[in-house]
Parts: structure tokens; sequence; C-alpha cells
């Protein structure tokens, strides 16, 4: 199936089943309503085939561009169907496990996480150890048949939820840097691991601290070669940059359009809105390359950078567009009917945070992308 095919297809589907898959997000939504419900839109979109568009035969999927997956993507989120954030774990964590896991284990794991009847999470970031991910201490060390993991995670984005994590833990010496870590893929119900979340200041509890207490991993859930687990997550990284932002950039158009609705015509400035106009457009553009290259089958690397900036920026001007043209609806204690725009206001300003920071983001443009100053 070609993409105009598919984008017929699906859009008429759509059509008919929109009305089942939504749910009004909002203030009085609990955060584990709103994971049900992206599991429910993943459930149906899989049965219904076109959730598994896109992914190898191998994993349970149909096969086809990766085009198609960035479409049905676009499609869920410019209809208001899913919170983008919540739903790009699949695109950061399926392609890796593709990768990198055993080929029975993918086979056997995968289908699960893109059917939405699990939930994953990936465990890089440690209290000491964020953008210098090279550092991290969470310590495996190798007996038997068996991995044993001791040491703490956290913005462990949706751990409550997860059955299972993408982990990094170093299993070189403390000063083997990035050659001494290794990828291992861990049920979250294992003895010996705690999981406790963290309310972030948007209200919500979207990411946790995670404990491992000698906890046993069979070395047949290693990704990749034991010590090459940095591989594994400079592989993950780009797909962080990639899909989800192609996702979360139709979902910000669709909010700037919803927005542009809900106020009187005069009330935002048009040299604002012509500004953020012009950044969702450049993002557009940006990561449409990025899509296309990766159908190509091209490695992703540093210049998904750009993408990241790009999506960081826009989110950003998204919601201070908001906040000029509708002042209450971001106040802490101002209207509460608006209180989705307040939520959104706030998370945006983690944009510039995860999935590496825009100062990190910069680092790599200027000196890989750039040529200026060596690498530190
Ligand atoms: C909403 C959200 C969800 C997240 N989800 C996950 C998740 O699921 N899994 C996970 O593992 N992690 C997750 N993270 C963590 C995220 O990856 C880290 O917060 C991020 O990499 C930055 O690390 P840090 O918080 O330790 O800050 P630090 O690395 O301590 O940085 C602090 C400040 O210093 C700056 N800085 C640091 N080093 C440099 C440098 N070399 N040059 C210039 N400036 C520098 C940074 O830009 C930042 O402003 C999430 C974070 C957020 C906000």
């Amino acid at each position: 199936m070609d993409l105009p095919e598919f984008r017929a297809g699906l859009d008429a589907w759509l059509d008919e089943h929109e009305p089942e898959l939504r749910m009004e997000a909002g203030p009085d939504v609990a955060f584990d309503q709103e994971i049900e419900h992206l599991s429910k839109v993943k459930r149906t979109t899989y049965d219904a085939g076109w959730m598994r568009r896109g992914w190898p035969e191998r994993v349970g999927g149909l096969g086809g561009s990766t085009l198609l997956r960035a479409y049905l993507g676009e499609a869920l989120a410019s209809r208001d169907l899913i919170e983008p954030g919540i739903y790009s774990m699949t695109e950061v964590l399926a392609p890796t496990m593709i990768e990198f896991a055993p080929a029975g284990l993918a086979a056997e794991m995968v289908p699960r996480l893109l059917r939405g009847d699990e939930t994953w999470c990936q465990g890089f970031s440690e209290p000491g150890s964020g953008s210098d991910l090279g550092s991290l201490a969470c310590r495996a060390r190798r007996d038997g048949g068996s991995w044993h993991v001791i040491g703490q995670k956290v913005w462990t984005s949706l751990a409550q939820y997860a059955h299972r994590c993408v982990l990094l833990v170093r299993t070189g010496t403390p000063e083997s840097g990035s050659r001494g870590i290794t990828a291992l893929f861990v049920d979250m119900d294992s003895p010996g691991v705690t999981v406790r979340p963290i309310r972030a200041m948007h209200g919500r509890d979207e990411f946790c601290e995670v404990f491992f207490d000698d906890v046993r991993v069979p070395l047949e859930r290693t990704l990749g070669e034991a010590g090459g687990g940095w591989a594994v997550a400079m592989d993950l990284l780009p797909y962080e940059r990639s899909t989800s932002l192609w996702h979360r950039g139709a979902y910000l158009r669709q909010r700037l359009g919803r927005l542009l609705a809900s106020v009187p015509d005069g009330t935002i400035d048009p040299g604002d809105l012509g500004a953020v106009a012009q950044l969702a457009f450049a993002l557009h553009a940006r990561s449409r390359g990025t899509q296309h290259r990766m159908e190509r089958g091209e490695r992703l690397g540093p210049e998904t950078s750009v993408d990241k900036v790009l999506l960081a920026t826009t989110e950003q001007a998204v919601f201070d567009l908001v906040a000029d043209a509708v002042p209450a609806a971001v106040a802490v204690g101002g209207d509460a009917a608006a209180g989705r725009w307040r939520t959104e206001f706030l998370y945006s300003r983690a944009a510039t945070v995860y999935g590496g920071s825009a100062e990190i983001q910069r680092g790599i443009i200027a000196r890989r992308l750039l040529g200026l100053g060596a690498e530190r």
C-alpha cells in the first residue's frame, strides 16, 4: 500500500470511527485515563491494520514505508485523538528493539507495544547523569545466566504504567565511560524494582524515580552486545527526534488552529501569529525531510538535533501565543474551563529539556554539523 492509498483509506476509516476514539483531554481527565485511552486507540488501529503498516512483518507489522506510520500519528494528532508525547514511546523504542533485540524477543514483544497491550519506558537518565549520559552509574554484574542490576534512574516517563524498560547500565569499571555501558530489556514486575512517580508542574505524574535492588535480568535480555549499550543509545536518540517530532508538529498546528478558532478576531497580534506560523512551517518542512531520509533507509544522526531545536522553539512559541492572547487560560487560579491550555503551557516549558536539552542540541549542531570547535 502506498502513501496516497493509505491516507485515503485511513482518513475514510477515521471519519467513521472518530467518535469512538475521542476523549476530551482537560484538567479533569486523570493521567490514568489518558494512558488507558491511548491503549484503546492503539488497539483499535492495530486491529484494523493501520497501526501495523510501516513496521516489518517479523514483528507483527504489515510492511510498507515508514511514511505510513508517520501519517498515522499525524492523522491521530491532527484530529486530537492522541497526545503525541505519550504516543511517541512506540516510535522511540520499537525501532531500537527491532534493530538490537534477539529476533525471537523482538517478534514476541514489539506487537504488544504496537497494539497497546503493553507500555514501555526508557531508563537512561539518573540523578547524576542526564546530558552527560556516558557517566551513568546504575550497575549490572554478571552472575551465571543473569545480570544483577543495582542502582537508580530518574525522570523515567510512564514507568508507573510500564511493563518493560529499555535500561542502560554500567557493566564496565566506573572509569569506563561510554565504553562500559550495556542495554537491557527489563520486566518492570521483576522482584527488586520500585517505582515512585514524580508530580510535574503541569499537575501530571509524567515521570518517575525507578530503583533497582539486585534485579535479576536474564542474559538473553541483553540488547546488542554486552558493553555495546552506547551504540544502542546513539541509535535510539535520533528516533526520539524523528517521527515522534513529526507527530508533535501536527499536534502543535492543530492546537494553533484551535486557538485561532476560539478567540475573537483581532485578539492576536498578526505579527506574533506570523512569527509562530513561520516556526510551525519551518518545523514541518525540516521534519518532512527527516521522514523521507528515514524512509530511504538513511541512518539518522546529529542532524536531527536541528529538528529538536525547532520543535522546542515552536512548542514554546505556540503556548506563549496562548498566554499572550488569553492570559486567563494559563494563569494560576484563572479560568478553570481553560485548564487544558494551562496544562499544555506548563508542559511546553519541558520541551527544551526532554529528549536532550536545547543547549546540548545546539552544542551538537555547532560541533558536529558546523565544525565549530572540538568534541569535549
Ligand atoms: C518531560 C520529561 C520527560 C523525560 N523522560 C525521560 C525518560 O523517559 N527517560 C529518561 O531517561 N530521561 C527522561 N527525561 C530526562 C531528560 O533526558 C534529561 O532531563 C535531560 O537529558 C537533561 O538532563 P538533566 O536533567 O540531568 O540536566 P543536566 O544534564 O544536569 O543539565 C542541566 C543544565 O545544564 C545544561 N548543560 C549540561 N551539560 C551541558 C553542556 N555540555 N553544554 C551546555 N549546557 C549544558 C543543560 O542544557 C541544562 O540546562 C525526561 C525529561 C523531561 C523534562
